[in-house]
């Protein structure tokens, strides 16, 4: 058994997040006959970025991390939350289309759009090259642990897309925890989960906020990706003996 563990993140570090929503807005806007260009792209941020904030149930802790362009195609049908929660959430993907619509002077059908954004994001959970290969070789050596912020339905269909799922012995979602990661109650979390002697190699992330603070707040060393250090270079940063 191996008593190393790597804690990784998901987003922008083993699969795109941040390219991915920009490229799947630009696909939708292609498909509705819209100029897609990088200031549609933008309004479209701005307007999911609206709606989402002016959401009074945006903050509960099962959704808390989700990013406005997350609530563009997460599911909130089944999250253990009240009905009534649910009910808010749920319809977020429209109601954002519909002022983006709106402000790109467009009058296409906004559920069209929501539903065109999910599939079009949907096929671009696609792991960055050299991602397999990385954490085929991790595993040789250690656990591998999944740390991940937002909430459950996404982050787990994320995982499932990508095909990396059975790649991990453990899962950590914000939403499933109760409480972000980066607070001392995430990382008491992992930490409570450290049992038969197991120790933590490193943590890696592209955030220098929560992924850092992970690593700080649980005094393990932390591997920052960036567009210089992708996850196929994590392996080099293991110390292990
Ligand atoms: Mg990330």
């Amino acid at each position: 058994m191996n008593h190393a563990v790597v804690l990784v993140d998901l987003d922008d570090c083993l699969i795109p997040d941040g390219a991915a929503v920009r490229a799947a807005i630009r696909a939708v806007l292609e498909e509705l006959s819209i100029v897609a260009d990088e200031q549609a792209v933008d309004t479209v941020l701005a307007a999911a970025r609206r709606e989402w904030r002016g959401n009074p149930h945006c903050g509960h802790p099962e959704v808390q991390r989700v990013a406005s362009w997350e609530a563009l195609w997460a599911d909130f049908h089944d999250l253990p939350v009240p009905e009534a929660v649910v009910r808010a959430l749920v319809g977020n993907d429209v109601r954002a289309w519909r002022l983006a619509l709106d402000d790109l002077d467009s009058s296409a059908d906004a559920e069209a759009a929501a539903l065109a954004f999910r599939r079009l994001r949907s096929a671009l959970v696609i792991p960055f090259p050299g991602v397999e290969s990385a954490l085929d070789s991790l595993g040789e050596r250690h656990e591998l642990w999944l740390a991940t912020d937002g909430c459950r339905s996404l982050q787990r269909a994320k995982l499932r897309l990508s095909g990396l799922a059975g790649r991990f012995q453990r899962v950590f979602v914000s939403g499933e925890v109760g409480h972000p990661k980066g607070t001392p109650e995430f990382t008491a979390a992992v930490s409570t989960a450290l049992t038969g002697g197991r120790t933590v190699c490193f943590v890696v992330g592209d955030s220098v906020t929560t992924d850092l603070l992970l690593a700080e707040t649980g005094g393990w060393p932390f591997v920052r990706i960036t567009d210089e250090l992708r996850f196929a270079g994590a392996p080099a940063f293991c110390r292990c003996p």
